[in-house]
């Protein structure tokens, strides 16, 4: 093995990687060792064009130079404050500029450092703003299955993935789960927001039914499920979620981890699907995943909630050490102006006909059963091979790196996210790497 920090095999051992094959990669370490705008460099000096913009989150693409002074000089000024009963300007200027372009009404913010951490955070807003208004008994949490929500405990149990939830005992209790949207025999090869599954909202309803609406406080879906494989929702399915959950008094939380920040051509998806949810979870663009944030938007009204006790009690009692973190707040509005200096929160918007043209050119590749894709997001579906789930895609995926492109794939899934700031001959370059990875795996 050969790289630039020459690091021996056994060097390897001690870093136990995430959501990772670890004896697999420490036999075959695949190295990252710089990256500039849309490419990764290998330790052996190999250019790997980033289809994933890192983990969904380089969404200006990579070392950015305004990013980067940013930091540097807040690091320097102001390392770390606290922002438990104490301030520091750069944290209310971020909230600030964030609110401004959050969806209408979500006028408050609260920070933590990581998807996961918005999610148990907007779970606790949730159960805490019931009991804030007198309603207790809402205690329930619906998730639905294949949603994807961070790795605590909150989000594992309102998650719907069998695989993060059957190795950690008892989850949440009180937590139920709508059917996911995913109808492969009806929509395959669908370009954005799929025809039929519109109606599946109101398996929501039947679940408020099974309990009684007085027992359900939140229900929180992705906009569009990311991790397990980009499922789109169907035509008028959040609407009818948003409908369901306004009759019966119930919250919506939206996780945007993903889809916020431009992803779908669109600030947040909840714009880009018009429906606006009544607590939204961010992070990974928020700092163009340079520095670990997240940050909880809420709407106003719930905000309000909590703030009508003694005027000396804190009034949520929750919060991370890290929270508004000065340097992270400084990437964040570095970050947040570089999105809207070059016009990033809607490139998806100007290249998605691009990117779903060329996305759907490789719907006669071998083993594709569908492709999915809106903004600048998309899946590939690959036929798993027999007895050997998750084997071929994840086959194209070093293939796909050999051949100098980062792609990312989830059981027999490719799933693409590029940063936005990708030319319309890279995802070419994209499109054609798999095309022939295609009909190299097996
Ligand atoms: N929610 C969603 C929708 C996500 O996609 C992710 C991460 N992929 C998370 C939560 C968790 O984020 P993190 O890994 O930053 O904890």
């Amino acid at each position: 093995m050969s790289n630039r920090l020459n690091l021996k095999p056994n060097d390897l051992s001690a870093f136990w990687m995430p959501f990772t094959a670890n004896r697999q990669f420490k036999q075959t370490p695949r190295m990252l060792v710089s990256a500039r705008d849309m490419h990764y460099t290998t330790d052996d000096g190999r250019k790997v064009l980033d289809g994933t913009a890192g983990l969904w989150c380089v969404n200006a693409g990579h070392c950015r130079a305004k990013i980067t002074e940013a930091i540097q000089t807040q690091a320097a000024e102001l390392d770390y404050a606290p922002a438990f009963q104490m301030g520091h300007p750069i944290v209310f200027d971020f909230a600030n500029r964030l609110v401004s372009m959050a969806p209408q009404g979500m006028d408050h913010v609260f920070f933590t450092n990581s998807g996961s951490e918005s999610v148990e955070t907007a779970l606790k807003i949730a159960l805490a703003y019931h009991r804030a208004k007198g309603n207790g008994s809402r205690f329930r949490l619906i998730g639905r299955e294949r949603g994807y929500h961070g790795v605590n405990f909150g989000g594992i149990s309102v998650g719907g993935i069998v695989a993060n939830r059957k190795m950690f005992g008892t989850l949440l209790t009180g937590v139920d789960h709508m059917p996911h949207t995913h109808l492969p025999g009806k929509n395959a090869f669908t370009r954005g927001e799929p025809e039929h599954g519109g109606d599946l909202a109101d398996q929501l309803e039947r679940i408020v039914t099974l309990h009684d609406a007085s027992t359900v406080a939140a229900v929180i879906v992705e906009p569009v499920a990311g991790s397990t494989g980009v499922l789109i929702p169907p035509k008028g399915y959040l609407k009818r979620l948003r409908e369901i959950c306004d009759k019966h008094d119930i919250l919506l939380i939206f996780d945007e981890v993903i889809t916020g920040f431009g992803r779908l051509g669109t600030p947040f998806g909840a714009d880009y699907f018009d429906v606006v949810p009544d607590i939204m979870t961010t992070a990974k663009g928020i700092t163009n995943g340079v520095i670990p944030m997240g940050a909880v938007f809420v709407k106003e009204e719930i905000h309000d909630a909590f703030m009508n006790g003694p005027e000396h009690l804190i009034e949520f009692f929750h919060g991370y050490t890290y929270s508004g973190n000065p340097i992270a707040c400084a990437a964040g509005i570095a970050t947040l102006e570089t999105y809207q200096e070059e016009g990033l929160l809607t490139r998806g918007a100007e290249l998605g006909n691009y990117w779903e043209d060329a996305l759907h050119s490789l719907k006669d590749a071998p083993y594709v059963i569908d492709i999915r894709s809106i903004g600048l997001v998309g899946a590939i579906e690959l036929e798993p091979m027999a007895g050997q789930p998750t084997k071929r895609a994840f086959s194209a995926f070093l293939k796909a790196f050999e051949k100098g492109v980062l792609i990312r794939t989830t059981g027999d899934i490719i799933a693409l996210s590029p940063p936005l700031i990708i030319e319309k001959g890279q995802i070419d370059e994209i499109v054609d790497c798999l095309r022939t990875v295609l009909t190299e795996v097996e």
